[in-house]
């Protein structure tokens, strides 16, 4: 059974599926149909990114409704690129306890966490035995800060098994393009960073990632990275190093689905 291929049909929510059991299921949105060189064109539902309020509104009210639940039961926290982790577990929620939050937690049923992204790491985790999912936004500084670890710890204190937990990687900047200052690249594990002839050095946040997961005690072969490149790809997804951060977001979620469905 597929909640998403259902409500695909009947709704126009762009939607790329990363994992669909039938309890847990894990997607990320993508622009749709567009204009490439308008930033804020497409599917998008961030509230905090300069975006016109009646956009993002109508596009969160869309995906609800794709997945059959509330607007209000799609939880969208105020990234700022920290490590820090947010539970849910009652809802509405209160927009204060997700301001400021880059993971998000909850073992209840029938609520989509996620985070916004632009080329930076969307990580989506869960424990099916336990009924524990996560939504992480991994960008570089995130992840050199622990905003990994401290997710996965947050999923073992409400009732994960670091062994029972799967990951999934969706779409996000590249090796291919993600160029940095060495300021940026000598934070990383030196494995992580490629470096090209003359160039800038490359980082490689797939492979940071999953270095930090499988030191956290998730098995290797339980993590999946869809391996599609943002600013390779800036017409499908949203990519700030190709349209500015004044842009509109990609939306990757994971959902334990409702009881009703
Ligand atoms: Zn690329």
């Amino acid at each position: 059974m597929s909640m998403a291929a259902d409500s695909v049909a009947v709704t126009s929510v762009p939607l790329v599926s990363l994992y669909d059991s039938g309890e847990v299921y894990a997607a990320t949105t993508f622009r749709g149909l567009s204009k490439a060189d308008d930033a804020y064109s497409g599917f998008s539902l961030c509230h905090y990114v300069g975006d016109e309020a009646s956009h993002w509104q109508q596009c969160r009210d869309e995906l609800a409704s794709c997945l059959g639940i509330s607007a209000d039961m799609v939880v969208v926290p105020r990234q700022t690129h920290s490590a820090r982790v947010a539970v849910v577990d009652s809802v509405p929620v209160d927009s204060r306890d997700i301001d400021g939050v880059d993971a998000v937690v909850t073992a209840l049923q029938g609520v989509a966490v996620g985070v916004n992204t632009a080329d930076c790491l969307p990580l989506l985790l869960c424990d099916e035995k336990a009924g524990v999912v996560c939504a992480v936004h991994a960008g570089w500084r995130g992840t050199v800060g622990g905003v990994v670890e401290n997710a996965v710890d947050c999923m073992v204190r409400a009732g994960a098994s670091a062994g029972d937990i799967h990951g999934f990687i969706a779409p996000h900047i590249g090796v291919c393009c993600f160029e940095v200052g060495d300021e940026v690249a000598c934070r990383f594990h030196p494995e992580d960073v490629v470096h090209l002839a003359d160039e800038k050095p490359h980082v490689n946040l797939s492979a940071a990632v999953v270095r930090i997961l499988v030191s956290k005690g998730v098995p290797r072969e339980n993590i999946t990275d869809i391996g599609e490149c943002t600013r390779c790809r800036s017409d499908r997804y949203f990519s700030a190093r190709a349209l500015g951060v004044a842009s509109g977001r990609n939306f990757s979620f994971i959902i334990k689905q409702a009881l009703n469905r």
